[in-house]
């Protein structure tokens, strides 16, 4: 039942900026003085708010997304809303156990009959800016981890998904409460506005260029930051590789970079291949594109996801455009409604159009290598530190019994890798989810996220009594010598 997007101009309210320093006073005060969010249960109540209110409105979040980006409702609840609500539920059912203070392990024998612990409290108010590409895991992940942690919250979704970000705004304005939850809306003026104020965390999720920005702004007032941010990251295709094990590569593969239309933090950017195995790979890459996953798809096909916007839809065009490699399938483009088709490229050079940056669309270039040592050292000496590293071998898991996957594995340092697959880490609650170097820094997810969003305060409560055994440290040193 869901309408083709009409172009709607001034769907999303901007948040006036003259309010911006009101509502983060309003916040601050909340935390300092009604102390609720320090409450377990007040923080259960909100996350079991958020979670209902996600779950009564998935119906309507689906057609948002297919309004601002052609985005598929089966999409949006394979990759986004059954991810999220894993991630509250998990959330909900761990708080407790991460609320509790950790014993500290091995202390001085003066210290061992009292208490010695971890505790873990709130920062303050603390900021979350998320991206259009997953609206809604990547907000509502973040703020819940913030609210878990004791924390008041101020979101502010991207501008572009206009119709999502004011349908979120309307949801979670009713849903949550003013003193402790926030929402400001708006471009770079109003983000601009925001960051002029005092945070005492700041979460971003986006591009390393405007993370680079924020971070700049952070340390004016020392405010610490968790960015996630881009990156290439390469899949590579091992000579091992055996004919029967192709297709199920490929059509990891082709998930792994066209899913979402490439606008996928974690996607792979590009293949990098043995050339015993290239042209096969090739093969079976198209096959699986033109036969079983994107077979007669057109701009105006309902289960394809376009480009969020005509700037990056020009981009990606342009890169296309001036490739000096091989188009094998795709290529096709509709300004109207900024439709990328899943593109192949074969033959690609490192120095090629598709080569400079991360790709952000359905564009897969495949370079391919004779040297696995020298394709690593390309990879470290252009793309460093990517938020992830994938390789398919049909080789042992074993690290000891599959040296190449050994090689590279210790060579590119990166956010998170998989051996014969991709994507699928985002989905892990409870392991760290971050980037390293240029695709971030600091991690969440999880009990990660609960130590993302407190400060780890070491306490020790010590009795008056038996002063005796303190002798030893207090003046006069026994070895003192006065001068006559
Ligand atoms: P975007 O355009 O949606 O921007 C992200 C946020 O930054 C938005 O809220 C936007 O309003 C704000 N912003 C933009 N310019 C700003 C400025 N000058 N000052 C302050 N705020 C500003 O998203 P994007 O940046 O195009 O996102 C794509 C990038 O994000 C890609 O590089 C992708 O890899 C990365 N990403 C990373 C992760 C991760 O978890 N590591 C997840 C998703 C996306």
């Amino acid at each position: 039942s869901i309408k083709k997007p009409k172009l709607l101009d001034n769907v999303l309210k901007y948040t006036p900026t003259k309010e911006i320093p009101e509502i983060i006073s309003r916040l601050n005060r909340s935390f300092h003085e009604d102390g609720k969010t320090h409450k377990l249960q007040y923080r259960l109540n909100q996350l079991r708010n958020l979670y209902f209110a996600i779950r009564d409105n998935k119906e309507q979040i689906c057609d948002a997304l297919f309004k601002d980006f052609n985005r598929s409702p089966s999409e949006t609840m394979n990759m986004e809303y059954a991810v999220v609500m894993g991630h509250l539920i998990h959330t909900m059912s761990h708080l407790h156990k991460w609320a509790a203070p950790e014993k500290v392990s091995d202390v001085p024998i003066n210290m061992r009959t009292n208490p010695v612990y971890i505790e873990r409290i709130p920062l303050g108010t603390v900021l979350v800016i998320s991206p259009f590409n997953y609206p809604l895991v990547l907000a509502v992940e973040s703020i819940a981890a913030a609210i878990a942690a004791g924390n008041c919250v101020v979101l502010k979704p991207a501008e572009s998904t206009p119709h999502f970000s004011q349908l979120l705004t309307d949801i979670l304005t009713k849903a949550m409460d003013p003193d402790t939850f926030a929402m400001i809306n708006g471009a770079i003026e109003e983000t601009t506005v925001l960051l002029d104020q005092k945070f005492d965390k700041i979460m971003y999720t986006g591009s390393t260029q405007v993370g680079t920005i924020i971070a700049k702004k952070a340390a004016e007032t020392l405010t610490p930051v968790l960015l996630e941010l881009g990156g290439k990251s390469p899949g590579f295709v091992l000579e091992d590789v055996k004919d029967s094990d192709l297709k199920v590569i490929a059509r990891r593969i082709v998930w792994g970079r066209y899913t979402n239309a490439g606008q996928t933090c974690v996607a792979i950017d590009y293949v990098l291949v043995h050339e015993k195995v290239k042209a096969k790979l090739v093969d079976t890459i198209a096959k699986v594109m033109k036969e079983e996953f994107y077979e007669d798809l057109t701009p105006r096909s309902t289960g394809y996801t376009h480009m969020i916007h005509r700037r990056a839809y020009e981009g990606v065009k342009k890169m296309i455009e001036t490739t000096g490699g091989t188009v094998v399938v795709g290529g096709e483009t509709d300004e109207k409604s900024n439709y990328v088709s899943p593109t192949l490229i074969d033959n690609v050079g490192w120095d090629d159009s598709t080569m400079r940056q991360e790709i952000f669309g359905p564009v897969l270039p495949v370079i391919t290598y004779t040297n696995l040592e020298e394709a690593v050292s390309q990879v470290v000496k252009r793309h460093d530190t990517p938020l992830a590293l994938y390789i398919f071998t049909s080789g042992s898991l074993l690290r000891e019994k599959n040296p190449q996957v050994e090689l590279i594995r210790r060579s590119i340092r990166s956010g998170g890798t998989i051996v014969n697959d991709s994507i699928l880490q985002v989905g892990l609650h409870n392991a760290p989810f971050g980037g390293i170097g240029y695709s971030g820094q600091g991690a969440y997810h999880g009990f990660y996220s609960y130590r993302a969003f407190t400060h780890e305060r070491t306490t020790i409560e010590l009795s008056l009594a038996m002063d005796f055994v303190s002798q030893v440290r207090y003046p006069p040193a026994n070895d003192r010598k006065d001068a006559v």
